[in-house]
């Protein structure tokens, strides 16, 4: 099949790599000209492992990008909506980007002849298929649902794990108005071993939120349960490790922390949040889990001002700055607000991550950026761990070089040693 991906963010280049590798023909669309530049000369725009020998191996071949709506539509069978769906200033969902692609998809599909299915694969709210992206689309290539085919593929890869995860997902799920668009859809994932969940847009929307939110109650869960063990003195891991037994919970999303981050968690659970409101629904166990995720990278400040006292002037180095391991996006990082506070108390701040330091530069152009752990905890009066690199659980003589060893450990990542002053945030 031949497929358009518009967007080529983490889902956009994942996805475009692997129907690549699936043996389709791939046409990436972005308005991000050195995106199109890097797709074209095999070089990802963002790092995930295994995507840069996709790349290598299929552009120039079955893989392409242009910034040119007309000529992708034209050359493909399918075009998928990968496009950024962030929060608005009230945490709302903001569908311009998506309307924005829909118009450009729709005045493409106004000079094409021949069927044309669009499949939205950004996570978007229930209805907005439907509602949003199918009227745009009408309106602007003057078309029916006669014409084209409309459906829904939402998409669950994780960061830092995404080439695996398409290629070996737990669920495909394809919502569409018609049956044959959903089989179009369904015939793509073919040379994948997965059972293939067939729904209506809507169902198909929720499904991505439902499954996100879920998660997301999973860890604010575990960290409540463990800032009240905290308190008790009671280790919050092995209560936890016992829990994960219980095989209708399982095992995952269970470790208490500095709460959750990124692109998808933090804005999906809000967005549902609104998507309830809107219709008159006061979701209070989402506005929960929100709340004790905003608290967990707060708590860490006062953890260590109960440690060092008044911050003002004291050197505190952040490890590390990515959302979470094997990534170098920050969205949402625990650590932002977490520099914040530091900041807003006169804290310095040095900080290292093994990938993120460029992104964290255009948020924080003010602190003291280092190339290893060592240079980061140089003379600092405490260390706060906010993410779990496997290159951080071995850390040992890296500490030597700090003035004073205080840890706050956000992700029970390090063992204490007995010259340390090691403070885990929920044990
Ligand atoms: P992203 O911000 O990394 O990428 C979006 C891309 O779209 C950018 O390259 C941007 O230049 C491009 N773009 C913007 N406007 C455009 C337009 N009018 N035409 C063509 N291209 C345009 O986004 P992302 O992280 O890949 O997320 C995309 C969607 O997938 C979001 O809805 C997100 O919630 C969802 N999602 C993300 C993940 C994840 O792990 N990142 C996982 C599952 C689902």
């Amino acid at each position: 099949m031949r497929i358009s991906v518009i967007g080529t963010g983490y889902v956009g280049t994942v996805s475009a790599a692997c129907f690549a590798e699936l043996g389709h023909e791939v046409v990436c669309v972005d308005i991000d000209r050195a995106k199109i530049n890097q797709i074209n000369s095999g070089v990802p725009p963002i790092y995930e492992e295994g995507l840069s020998e996709l790349l290598r191996k299929h552009a120039g071949k079955r893989l392409s990008a242009t910034s040119d709506y007309d000529n992708a539509v034209k050359r493909t069978d399918i075009s998928f909506i990968c496009v950024g769906t962030p929060s608005d200033s009230s945490g709302n969902i903001d569908l311009s980007i998506v309307k924005a692609a829909s118009a450009s998809l729709g005045e493409a599909l106004k000079k094409k002849k021949d069927y044309h299915v669009i499949v939205v694969k950004s996570t978007v709210v229930p209805e907005t298929t439907e509602k949003v992206v199918l009227p745009i689309i009408e309106r602007h290539s003057g078309k029916t649902t006669k014409d084209f085919g409309i459906a829904m593929n939402p998409e669950f890869l994780r960061e830092g794990k995404a080439v695996h995860d398409f290629m070996h997902p737990d669920k495909i799920v394809v919502g569409s108005l018609d049956t044959k668009s959903g089989d179009i859809v369904a015939s793509l994932y073919s040379g994948i071993e997965c059972e293939i969940t067939r729904t209506n847009p809507r169902t198909a929307e929720m499904i991505k939120y439902a499954n996100n939110s879920f998660l997301a109650t999973k860890i604010s869960f575990s960290n409540e349960i463990g800032n009240i063990c905290k308190e008790l003195g009671i280790n919050t891991y092995q209560v936890m490790s016992a829990v994960g037994r219980d095989f209708r919970i399982g095992p995952h999303f269970l470790n208490a922390g500095a709460g959750f981050g990124g692109s998808c968690f933090p804005k999906d659970v809000k967005a549902l949040i609104g998507k309830a409101k809107e219709i008159g629904y006061e979701p209070l166990l989402l506005n929960s889990v929100i709340a004790v995720n905003e608290g967990q990278p707060l708590r860490m400040v006062k953890l260590l001002k109960n440690k060092l006292g008044n911050l003002k002037g004291k050197k505190v180095a952040v490890l590390v700055l990515a959302f979470k391991n094997d990534t170098d996006d920050i969205r949402e990082s625990r650590s932002i607000p977490v520099i914040k506070e530091l900041l807003d108390n006169g804290a310095k701040v040095s900080a290292y991550d093994p990938m993120a330091n460029e992104n964290m530069r255009k948020l924080f152009g003010g602190i003291e950026y280092y190339k290893s752990a060592t240079d980061a905890l140089r003379g600092a009066d405490a260390c706060l761990i906010m993410t779990e690199w496997d290159e951080f659980k071995s850390l040992d003589k890296e500490f030597e070089v700090m003035k004073q060893n205080i840890i706050i450990d956000g992700r029970h990542m390090l063992t204490p040693k007995k010259d340390i002053e090691y403070v885990g945030l929920c044990w």
